[in-house]
């Protein structure tokens, strides 16, 4: 702290308060540094403590229907009893405990229950994940009050500091439960087990919505926030005539590597510093004119099985809080625009989606139709070799030998083979035999739109509809996710003033 006041011009006496405002680990070179940033109150500074979170009854208020209870429908929610409006959310999978068992049972019994997964249920599919809780987004305020928002329903206040703030999946599901909790108290309703499945248009107008393929519910306005996993909700809307669109998406593998290789190589040997946390890593390449990155890099993590039918497997990761795992996890992956698929027709929405859905279902058939995913040692696969032994993987349903060459497409895997080879001349250390590679990795971002008005963000034929969140793609990650179910609703609030 001296050296705080020293570089501050203050001296102790002239203080009242301090806080960390910002930390970050600069270990661009040795030595690692870390890098904080401090906040001082003077003496006769008055300290303001206002609480970011305002509720009120809104049980007798104007209702509007949130369908998902990802990040987006529940800070759309919470955002909705702030603004006296009536959050109803209705949620295809079950809440965070319940949902828990069937988690159990994909990882244990290779049994994928469609509406209960790592991408379904209460929290969405950032309930069960790292928690990272950074964001591309510029708009430094709205980041502040989603990540405030975390605080006030139980996050560590760490959060508010750190350059890459983290929450982890030990952490996560007591804070979402926390959330809805609020919302119930402020008189709104959350619906576990409910699944959107109809959708009546009047006039260029929402009418009503069904539920369960049985009951009916009017609304004035409808958030659509069902993530990116939903197909039946693209397929409806398609059926519908309601206007989606093919968005570029990214497709490629999860990679482990133990984590004091990759500490090791970031903290420059200085891996066992007790000030420095499991070392993460972000890497990018232009290959063959598309780009090929690290994608939710999980530090101490595991690699989670996030399918959300029988017939495929898909890859994601996680951390706990601790982020004290052995194993360093990450997507490597590729990005991919429509025109550049194989299966490209123009205006065809689910051009994408079909090419997501192929690789997710092929690569199911090569490890023997149950939720192991094929695997390959990552020097075997630049190589076109089959790997003859694994070491231990975190992925818990299991692994099976494969040439992912012969499994995914070409143009991905010519790519990825380029790109680890680069990626090992970035990190050295990187490019090893002891790293495994996980297929697939492909639910990074939504392989379709759902085009909405930039100013009313309510769909662009269809008023009283806001497509919401990473599955509309509008969001790529948890806050920003939480940002535009917020924005959601202020786009309500400002229909209604006017
Ligand atoms: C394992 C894993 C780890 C991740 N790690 C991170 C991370 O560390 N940091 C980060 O920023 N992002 C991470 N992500 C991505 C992040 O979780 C998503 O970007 C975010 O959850 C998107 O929020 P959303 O609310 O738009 O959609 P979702 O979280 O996908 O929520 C959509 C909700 O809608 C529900 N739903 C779908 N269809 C219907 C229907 N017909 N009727 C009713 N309900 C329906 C679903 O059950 C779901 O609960 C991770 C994802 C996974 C799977």
């Amino acid at each position: 702290m001296d050296l705080a006041f020293d570089k501050a011009k203050l001296r102790r006496s002239d203080i009242r308060d301090w806080r960390i405002r910002k930390r970050s680990i600069d270990a661009r070179r040795a030595p690692v540094k870390l890098n904080l940033q401090i906040e001082f109150w003077l003496k006769d500074e008055e300290i303001l403590n206002i609480p970011p979170f305002l509720s009120q009854d809104v049980s007798e208020a104007k209702k509007i229907a949130i369908i998902g209870a990802g990040p987006a429908g529940l800070y759309a929610a919470l955002r909705a009893v702030e603004a006296g409006l009536k959050p109803i959310i209705f949620e295809r999978g079950k809440d965070v405990r319940a949902r828990r068992r069937d988690l159990a049972l994909i990882n244990k019994e290779q049994i994928v229950n469609p509406e209960s997964n790592y991408c379904f249920g209460e929290g969405g599919a950032g309930t069960y994940s790292d928690g990272k809780l950074y964001t591309r987004s510029k708009k430094r305020g709205n980041v502040l009050k989603a990540l405030e928002w975390f605080v006030h329903f139980g996050a560590d206040p760490d959060i508010l500091v750190d350059a890459h703030p983290h929450i982890g999946t030990n952490k996560l599901p007591k804070i979402i439960t926390t959330m809805r909790e609020a919302i119930e108290q402020a008189g709104g309703e959350v619906h576990f087990d409910t699944k959107l499945t109809d959708i009546l248009v009047k006039d260029g107008k929402v009418e009503s919505i069904q539920m369960n393929d049985n009951d009916w519910h009017t609304f004035d306005e409808v958030i659509l926030a069902t993530g990116h996993s939903a197909r039946d909700i693209f397929y409806l809307l398609h059926d519908r005539q309601i206007k989606i669109e093919a968005k570029p998406f990214a497709l490629g593998v999860r990679i482990e590597h133990q984590q004091e290789l990759i500490d090791a190589i970031q903290y420059h040997g200085d891996s066992e510093n007790p000030y420095l946390p499991p070392a993460s890593y972000a890497l990018v390449d232009q290959v063959d004119g598309m780009g090929v990155y690290s994608f939710c890099m999980c530090p101490g993590g595991i690699i989670a099985p996030c399918a959300t039918a029988q017939d495929e497997v898909v890859t994601n990761g996680w951390s706990p809080s601790k982020r004290n795992n052995p194993y360093a996890n990450s997507g490597i992956v590729v990005s991919v625009a429509p025109e550049d698929l194989p299966n490209f027709v123009p205006n065809d929405p689910f051009v994408c989606l079909d090419f997501q859905k192929k690789v997710e279902h092929d690569c199911w058939e090569a490890a023997g139709k149950t939720q192991h995913v094929p695997a390959q040692r990552m020097i075997d696969f630049v190589e076109g070799k089959v790997s003859t032994d694994f070491p231990k993987t975190s992925y818990q349903p299991g692994i099976v030998s494969v040439d992912l060459n012969t499994v995914l497409p070409p143009l991905i895997a010519k790519r990825l083979r380029k790109a680890f080879i680069s990626f090992g001349r970035k990190m050295k250390g990187y490019y090893t035999n002891k790293a495994i590679l996980h297929a697939p990795e492909s639910r990074t971002s939504s392989p379709v739109s759902i085009p909405r008005n930039v100013e009313t963000l309510e769909h662009v034929d269809v008023q009283g509809l806001y497509p919401c969140g990473e599955g509309a793609g509008y969001a790529g990650g948890i806050i920003s996710a939480a940002i535009d179910g917020i924005n959601c609703v202020d786009a309500i609030v400002t229909k209604y003033s006017e």
